[in-house]
């Protein structure tokens, strides 16, 4: 549920004065002896101002396809990069370093204590009998079997359906076998509606006393990828072991069950969780010419599953919010407030780097004045979502990135990593790019940088640097948006 309410923030100085300065977006001082211009013409004047700037935007990240080279950098230097692992130091530093070599203001670390899963070597599920492995990843957190576990299945389609079993389950594997719906009219909803399987699938089998959690993988396609994810325990419940299987695997074993066989499957992992380990966000700012502490955050997560390169979930965004940065300070766009850039580290199993953030900036938060994530993929950008508060001041700014498909306003409440900023009334906002194959790539092996598009990728890099720039370059005032909870 969400509880939205607003409130004004007030600045310093009326919006006519900062709009008696917008002039160059090259960080120059504009001139105190500038004409006084009247309302109508300058909002005119403006806006031609923001239209130059996006277009010069646009332009700087299609040259040359800087966000995809990053996207390679990133990926090349730390393919596999779970919170806690090596690979995740390794992207702390390159990601430290580019941010050092665009000549950023304050590059720096910001440390976070994130969990530390692993997977183990054993990692197996096949048929009794039966030597040919299904395809399979453990989900993240679960924990290990101890062994080799076997047991027969038994199959829920919906939550109906769970509640319905009664004693059936006990001592067996139970199968979640709810596919994600794809009459939804976006990705993402059929994502929310079928995720809990993967989320809470342990508890409901420890609940009903099965001995492991077996979940068909979220993902709109039928194929052979096991997609791994989040998931929780309850601790006043058994911890059961938890897995992904794919979706061909998923339907042949209903199959199976529908035609009264009854296999028995045997599972071996040999995952376990160890301590926690120091990492950190990675932090870069282009300040503001004239309201440097008042800041506007893009923000994308450095971590990523182990099983896959995630170059879609998240270094697509990753390489985004580089790119964005690159091509501000490049072009000397240095908007009336700061530009604040982080990557948050373990977004996928903690959201530790989400929350350090607004648990140390408190004390600033109320002069965040936008927050925008980019955590949906590097496909073609369409537009941009946000708190519905924003609108009015958005609609006619974002509508200058119409001319490359990218200029719709929807609602919105951003991406995990900034949502704990949104109880602190820091108004949310994020990237939406195409969905419609988001998921077939999604916490999967197949999350490779060669399905990411070169160009695809950098348009959305200049919407993020455009949404950016205009929101930080406002003339005038931004409200604030309390989000109590996601
Ligand atoms: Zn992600």
């Amino acid at each position: 549920m969400l509880s939205v309410s607003s409130f004004a923030l007030s600045f310093a100085f009326s919006s006519a004065f900062l709009g008696a300065l917008s002039f160059a977006h090259d960080g120059a001082l504009p001139s105190p002896a500038a004409p006084v211009q009247s309302a109508g013409s300058l909002a005119a004047d403006a806006l031609a101002k923001e239209r130059a700037a996006v277009e010069r935007i646009f332009a700087a990240a299609l040259v040359d396809y800087d966000a995809h080279r990053l996207l390679g950098g990133l990926l090349e230097a730390a393919p596999h990069r779970l919170s806690g692992s090596p690979g995740a130091a390794k992207a702390v530093e390159w990601c430290r370093a580019e941010f050092a070599k665009l000549g950023l203001d304050d590059v720096r670390l910001e440390k976070v204590m994130v969990p530390h899963w692993v997977r183990g070597e054993k990692n197996s599920l096949q048929r009794v009998g039966d030597p040919r492995p299904i395809p399979m990843l453990a989900l993240g957190g679960s924990v290990g079997t101890n062994g080799p576990l076997e047991a027969e299945v038994v199959e829920v389609r919906s939550r109906d359906e769970l509640t319905k079993l009664g004693e059936r389950a006990k001592g067996k594997f139970l199968f979640f076998n709810q596919p994600m719906d794809r009459t939804q009219k976006g990705t993402f909803p059929a994502y929310g509606g079928a995720v809990w399987q993967r989320g809470s699938g342990a508890i409901e089998a420890a609940k009903v006393g099965a001995v492991g959690a077996l979940v068909r993988s979220m993902s709109l396609d039928h194929d052979d990828h096991p997609h791994t994810g989040a998931m929780r325990y309850d601790d006043k419940l058994p911890k059961v072991p938890a897995v992904a299987i794919s979706t061909n695997a998923a339907n042949a074993l209903a199959a199976e069950l529908a035609a009264g066989k009854n296999p028995k499957l045997r599972l071996e992992l040999s995952c376990e969780t160890l301590p926690d380990v120091e990492s950190a966000n990675v932090v870069a700012e282009l300040r503001g010419r004239e309201l440097p502490d008042e800041i506007v955050v893009i923000g994308a997560h450095l971590d990523a599953w182990d099983a896959s390169p995630g170059a879609h979930d998240d270094g697509a965004g990753c390489a985004q919010v580089l790119e964005a940065m690159r091509i501000l300070r490049t072009l000397e766009l240095r908007p009336r407030r700061t530009i604040r850039a982080v990557l948050f580290m373990n977004e996928e199993n903690g959201l530790r780097g989400g929350r350090g953030y607004a648990e140390a900036h408190e004390k600033e938060l109320d002069r965040h004045v936008f927050a925008l994530e980019t955590d949906r993929g590097g496909f073609a950008p369409r537009g941009i979502g946000a708190v519905k508060e924003m609108h009015a001041g958005l609609a006619p700014l974002v509508a200058l990135m119409d001319p490359w498909n990218c200029g719709r306003l929807y609602e919105g409440d951003g991406g995990a990593d900034i949502s704990p900023m949104g109880p602190y009334g820091v108004p949310l906002g994020e990237l939406l790019p195409e969905d419609a194959r988001y998921f077939d790539f999604h916490h999967c092996p197949a999350d490779v940088f060669a399905a990411v598009d070169d160009r695809e990728v950098s348009l959305g890099a200049a919407a993020v640097a455009a949404t950016a720039f205009l929101v930080a370059d406002h003339a005038g005032t931004w409200p604030r948006t309390r989000i109590e909870t996601r």
